[in-house]
Parts: structure tokens; sequence; C-alpha cells
């Protein structure tokens, strides 16, 4: 199952409403919504495309559409505004996919490793600082 910018089995699914600038960050709903999870769940199901879904295949496809997303940004810090949603878009897409083949809540699994990270990177010794947890 090849996965490219034009990969349908990531393209579609997930309806984008306006760039997500720094900005905005607060306000922006990161976490998927039931909304969108029941048109990805219908998106799929449309096609027969659970088959293929498999652990490593989602987790193979997360890293392809983050190279993906990575490739905007290969020759310079500005990427394509529309491109950088379309492989944002991929990657989420996948991400939730793979969450809800292994059962797992995306909001519960980020809020407890952010508690793991929040662990290791202690307010008082990492603000303002992008060092590594074993060299703060
Ligand atoms: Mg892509």
């Amino acid at each position: 199952m090849p996965a490219s910018s034009s990969d349908p089995h990531a393209s579609g699914a997930v309806p984008c409403s306006g760039r997500v600038r720094a900005e905005r960050a607060d306000t922006v709903a990161i976490v998927t919504s039931e909304r969108v999870r029941q048109a990805l769940v219908e998106f799929v199901r449309e096609r027969d495309w659970d088959q293929f879904h498999t652990p490593a295949n989602l987790a193979k496809s997360i890293s392809i559409e983050a190279g993906e997303l990575l490739e905007c940004f290969q020759w310079g810090d500005e990427g394509d505004d529309a491109r950088v949603r379309e492989e944002l878009a991929d990657v989420m897409t996948y991400c939730m996919l793979l969450a809800m083949r292994l059962g797992v809540e995306l909001d519960e699994i980020v809020v407890e490793k952010l508690a793991v990270t929040a662990e290791k990177y202690p307010v008082e010794r990492a603000k303002g600082r992008s060092a590594k947890y074993d060299a703060l």
C-alpha cells in the first residue's frame, strides 16, 4: 500500500478549516473530535481498507507521512501552506487509525505521556531551555 501525498488512505478524511498559526495554538482543538472519528471510520469502512490497517502498516504510514511533512521544509523554513496542511492531516489520520486499531484513546495517552515528560523536564530546570533531560 503506497503512502504518498496523494495517498487515498489518508486524504480527505480530515477536513481543514484554516491555517493553524502559532498565535492561535491555544484555541485550536488538536485531538480528534467524535465527528472526525466517525468520518474516518466510515471512510475506511466504505472502501474495506480496514484489512490493510495492521498496527505495523499504520506505524509505517505515520513515519512515511511524517517524512512527507518534513519534505515540505526541505529547502527552507517556510513550507507551502496547502501542502503542509495535507501532510499534517495524513499524519494525524494514521495516528487516529492506529489509536483505534490499538483501542487506545489519544487524549488519554497524550496526557499520560505528558505527565512522564513533565517528570523528566521539571519547569524549574527546563523552562526556556531546549536541552535533553539528561543535560539539564
Ligand atoms: Mg501524504
